[in-house]
């Protein structure tokens, strides 16, 4: 899989998949959550209410229709709250395993993902982006490229740095 990262607006992606950096509750919140719900539209949180009446539990991925973003899936993903205390590293990089092995069951070939946890959750940002990349790529999967999307010149920086 072709790892690559472009600086954006993660909702304006033109890929087969969004990934949210979602939280347990799945019925929208700030940041990245914001934004897809925004751009997608009602049908987003009407699909979230359907399919994860209980949520999401920290570390798992499960999937939405994208409704009016270009992408056709959203892939929500709960990553551990660093500023709340969760801390296990395991949690995080379980977001993007688990992302990759739903993209797989949809039929994705390309995916994009936010840098999870790294903002109101408060992950040490190179932390976040190591664990990122590591993890895009130890899985094996079908997908054919996974799209860090960096918010700002210095995740940008940051990512081209690691990869
Ligand atoms: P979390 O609660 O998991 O930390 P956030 O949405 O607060 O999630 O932030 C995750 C990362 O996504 C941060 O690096 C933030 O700067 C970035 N981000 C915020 N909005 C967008 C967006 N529209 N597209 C891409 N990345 C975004």
């Amino acid at each position: 899989m072709e790892i690559e990262v472009v600086e954006g607006d993660i909702t304006a992606q033109q890929v087969d998949v969004v990934v949210n950096a979602a939280n347990r509750a799945m019925r929208g919140g700030g940041g990245v959550d914001g934004a897809i719900h925004r751009a997608g539209g009602p049908a987003v949180l009407d699909d979230c209410r359907r399919r994860f009446p209980e949520g999401l539990a920290t570390g798992d991925a499960g999937w939405t229709t994208a409704g009016e973003m270009p992408a056709q899936w959203v892939i929500h993903v709960v990553g551990p709250n660093h500023r709340a205390g969760e801390t296990d590293r395991a949690q995080l990089t379980s977001c993007y395993r688990r992302a990759l092995e739903v993209a797989d069951e949809l039929g994705a070939r390309s995916i994009a993902f936010p840098l999870v946890s790294a903002g109101v959750y408060g992950w040490p940002r190179e932390d976040a982006v190591d664990a990122a990349i590591e993890t895009l790529r130890s899985t094996p999967t079908s997908v054919e490229l996974a799209r860090i999307v960096a918010f700002g010149r210095a995740s940008y920086d940051l990512v081209a740095q690691r990869l």
